[in-house]
Order: C-alpha cells, then structure tokens, then sequence
C-alpha cells in the first residue's frame, strides 16, 4: 500500500490549501492483489495525466502478464477456498450492503479522483459513485431471491436445476464511467460468490484502486477482489489468455471486444461477454409531440460526458419539414454545453479522457469537413490555455449516410444531422449501421412508435426520450455492439451456470 496513506480522509479533504492533484497523491495507485496493495514485480509504473489540466497526478503500478497470473491463482484459491461462495446468501448481503455504505460515504474522494482522473465533470462524477453504491445495493438485495428449480421429470426422480457461481471473473472495462461500469459487472459476480480480477483502463485506473482500498474495510474475504492496472496489449490480454479464467465480462470497443473471442479461442474457451461501441441515432419524426424536449435530450445524449458515452446520440435523423427549426434550437443547444472547469459543479462538459482523445475527435470533425458536411457548430479545441484536453460541442449539418462521421464511432462530442423524407427512408437509415446499441424515435402517433421500435435492429429503444434506464432494465447492444447484458435480474445469470442433478429415488 502507498506509504503516504497515513492521513484519513476526513483530513485530506477538509485541508483548503491542498488541491485536487495534491490530494490524490494520498490514494493507492498499486495494483491489489490477494488482499494487498502491491508493486508491480517488474517494478514499471505508468503515467496518470490528469486530462483536467494535462498535470501528472501520480505513477500506477503497470502490471504484466507475471502480476495478472499472481491476481487469478489468488482469485482462484479464494473461489476454492469457499469462504465467499460458499457463505451464506445473507452474509453475503451484509459485506456487500456495507462496502456500499462505504462508497457512499466516500462521494468526495470517488468524485474527485474520477474528475481528476478521467475530465467528468464534477457534479457528474459524484452521481457516478452514488449509482454505483445503488448498483451494488440492487445486486446485494437480490442475492438472497434467486431461486433454483425442480424439473417436472416422473414419480422415480428427483432433479434439480441449481445456479453456481462460475470461479474466476475477469473484468476488463473502459475509462468513460470507470467505476459505474465495472460496478454493473463486479456487483452481480460478487453477489453471485465468484472471485474477480478487474483491469481497469489504463487512463482512470484511480476510482477502482480506491475501491479496493474501501473492501479492506469490509469482511470480503483474501482475493476474492483484485485490480490489475497496466494496459490492454499486456495486462488485459494476459487475462485474456489465462487458462485459469472462467470468464470475461467485457466493455469497451468493438476491435477489442472481437480480440477478447480470439483470446478465449486460444486458450480455455473462457465465456466472453461483450458490451461494445454505438453509433446510435435519434429519429425526430415529423409529428414529434415536443420538439424542445426532443432537441434538448437529443443534445443531452451526445453532450454529456463529452460525448465519450457508448449509447450517446451521435446521429440525429429529422425530418425534412422540421430540419431548420431543430436546427435552430440545436445550436442554442450547443451554447449551453460550452467546455468548462470540471471541478466546478455547474459546469456540464468536461474534457476528454486524453490528449489522444481529444486529436481523434479533432481528427474526425476535420474529416468531417473534408467528406463535404457542413460544420454547423462547435468544431475546435477549447480551453487550451488550461493545459487540458477539451473539445467544442460540434454540429455537422448535410451528412450523407456514406461519410465515416456518419458510419464511424467518434467517441466525443460530434453530432451528424441527416435528415429524411419518409418513415420508411428513417427506418432504414436508423439500420444502417454495424451498431446497434440504442436508438429513439420521437413521435405523438402510438402505432409509429411501436412499429419503429419493432424495426429498429437495436438492444436499447427510447421513445419520446433519450438515455433512460433504470437498474432492473437490461441494458446492451445488438449486432457489433455485443451481445451481452449488464443490469436487470437478468445479469446474475452471466456469472452463474445451470447444474442438473438428477436424483434417483429407489423403492
Ligand atoms: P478499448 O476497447 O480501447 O479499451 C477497453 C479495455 O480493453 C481497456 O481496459 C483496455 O486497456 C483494454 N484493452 C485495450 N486493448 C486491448 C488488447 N489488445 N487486449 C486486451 N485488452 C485490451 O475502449 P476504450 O477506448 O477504453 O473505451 C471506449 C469504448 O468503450 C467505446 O467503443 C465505447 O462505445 C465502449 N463502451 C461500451 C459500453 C457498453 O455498455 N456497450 C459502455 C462504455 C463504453
């Protein structure tokens, strides 16, 4: 563990002289392996750099294959060893319950270091860990509610159908909701008695190091949770390979989610479940009962988190009879998603992850340009003198289906505006994509709404709004954006299997 952890939170946090990057040099940054804070055993650490203002907030430990192997045989003894999976349902419960108390607790750091870490903004990063402490909650209660079943074979047996936890999960996620996502995955594979191995991005590793820290504090026994920090090509890729690895639950880009099916294909036949990119689009039919709401969710979807969102609404679809008035409020819109200090908490856009980021945004709005779209908003770096990494919220108007600012996940905040001139034509070009992780469409008629949800080829469909969810509704994508399921009841049966026994009753 970081020598420097001797100060408690409540002092870090209540000394004003001390700013953010000063405080997170309080926080782990070693990986956490069967129960400890420790090195890398090659001894390498990477660069944090804070995309707030490009500072260098600390050095992490950058595990290697040799550290990744360590993390799974301490995951694996602990599965063995049956002190988490074979506990009580209720005891179960209760280290769960309490480590989110514990998150909850913890908003200011989990905020900070997940805006300092990643560029959110501020007031969104502590929703973050407040959704997160939920997710947990959600699956903890439901431990305890899942039941097996008795098969309705004859009078001479008894059989049952019973759900096992699998062993060893590895949990590889991205940066842009770095403590929710891997929530959505750790909390059902803990609840269900798994051991886990996170790796977190190697762009905000901080959040989940801190959550290992918290779980110390919590009964949750040796190994059962551990983070590798370190990178795709190296750490994430060793444990793609591992042959002690039951699982991988996967969120990230489709290049690397198909790299994940190679891995399990060369070693174990691990299950791999994928959560992947989108490239998802709000359909604004001509009778849309709120042309407002509509242009400012639609906004909302492609804005916030700086467009780093796997469902954000990067394509908007109008019809043609209403393209200049949504236009129009677009860009009032857009006045109102201006970049600003993610420390503040009245500011909404925030910077990207990176400096890489940030060019392959600036990359793609000047591909946009040359493609022939009309840059209608936005379209520059922002806040340059800060040091950070922020980009405009940007418009591009006369998109054609063809162009790769239509067709290409863009990961930042770029909307294309298509328009259309039937239902049939917005169907069609909603579908025209290798995506299929969310859409909406915005009408007043009942009978559109149902028939286009039907046809939309996506896991996710909003109607009369854009990015709602709750806790208990799967969420996922189809086509190349994965075929898995986070959230709902549901994701307890990714980290379990189904055991018959069949029991012969004798005379
Ligand atoms: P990424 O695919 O580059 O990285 C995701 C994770 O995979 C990281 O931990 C990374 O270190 C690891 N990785 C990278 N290369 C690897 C390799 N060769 N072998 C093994 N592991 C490797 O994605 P990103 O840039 O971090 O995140 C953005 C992507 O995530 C977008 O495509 C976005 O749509 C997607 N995403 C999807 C969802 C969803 O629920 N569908 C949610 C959030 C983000």
């Amino acid at each position: 563990m970081s020598e420097e952890r001797t100060l408690t939170q409540a002092e870090d946090l209540s000394t004003p002289a001390r700013s953010p990057v000063a405080q997170i040099a309080h926080w782990p940054r070693d990986a956490f392996i069967d129960g400890r804070f420790v090195d890398a055993v090659s001894g390498a650490r990477f660069e944090c750099v804070s995309p707030v203002s490009g500072e260098i907030l600390c050095h992490v430990a950058e595990c290697g294959a040799e550290d990744v192997d360590r993390a799974v045989r301490a995951a694996r003894r602990a599965f063995e060893g049956g002190a988490w999976r074979n506990a009580e349902p209720q005891g179960r419960k209760t280290i769960l319950f309490a480590l989110a108390e514990l998150i909850e607790a913890d908003v200011d750091v989990l905020g900070t270091l997940i805006t300092m870490d990643m560029g959110k903004p501020i007031t969104d990063a502590r929703e973050e860990v407040l959704d997160a402490a939920g997710t947990l909650r959600y699956y903890a209660e439901a431990i305890d509610k899942v039941y097996g079943e008795v098969g309705p074979t004859g009078p001479s047996a008894l059989t049952l159908m019973t759900r096992e936890p699998l062993g060893v999960v590895g949990i590889v996620v991205p940066w842009n909701y770095p403590l929710d996502v891997p929530m959505w995955k750790l909390a059902p594979a803990l609840a269900t008695g798994n051991s886990v191995v996170v790796k977190p991005a190697e762009q905000s590793p901080l959040c989940i190091l801190r959550l290992a820290e918290l779980a110390l504090q919590v009964e949750l026994p040796q190994g059962v949770l551990n983070v590798v920090p370190g990178f795709g090509e190296v750490a994430g890729k060793a444990l793609g390979l591992h042959m002690e690895v039951d699982k991988i639950a996967f969120t990230g880009s489709t290049e690397v989610g198909k790299l994940f099916l190679t891995y399990a294909g060369a070693s174990n036949m691990k299950g791999v479940q994928l959560e992947c990119g989108g490239k998802s689009p709000s359909v604004i039919l001509s009778d849309v009962p709120d042309l407002e709401l509509a242009v400012e969710e639609t906004a909302t979807g492609i804005f916030v988190n700086a467009g780093q969102m796997c469902n954000a609404s990067s394509r908007l679809l109008v019809h043609e009879s209403i393209r200049d008035q949504v236009l129009e409020r677009l860009a009032q819109q857009a006045e109102q998603w201006q970049p600003g200090d993610p420390l503040h908490p009245d500011t909404r856009l925030g910077a990207m992850v990176d400096e890489r980021q940030m060019e392959r945004v600036l990359d793609y709005i000047r591909l946009g340009s040359r493609e022939g779209a009309e840059l209608y908003n936005g379209g520059h770096r922002a806040r340059e003198e800060t040091g950070g990494f922020y980009v405009e919220p940007t418009v591009f108007t006369g998109v054609d289906a063809g162009m790769r600012i239509a067709r290409e996940e863009i990961f930042g905040p770029v909307l294309a505006v298509q328009s259309f001139s039937s239902e049939e034509e917005a169907l069609r070009a909603a579908n025209d994509t290798a995506y299929g992780l969310s859409a909406a469409v915005w009408t007043s008629d009942v009978n559109k709404a149902h028939r286009f949800a039907r046809g939309l080829s996506s896991g996710t469909v909003y109607v009369n709004c854009y990015d709602y969810g709750d806790l208990s509704l799967p969420f996922g994508g189809y086509k190349q954006s994965g075929g898995g399921r986070d959230l709902s009841v549901h994701a307890l049966e990714n980290y379990t299997q189904v055991k018959m026994t069949y029991i012969r009753l004798l005379d």
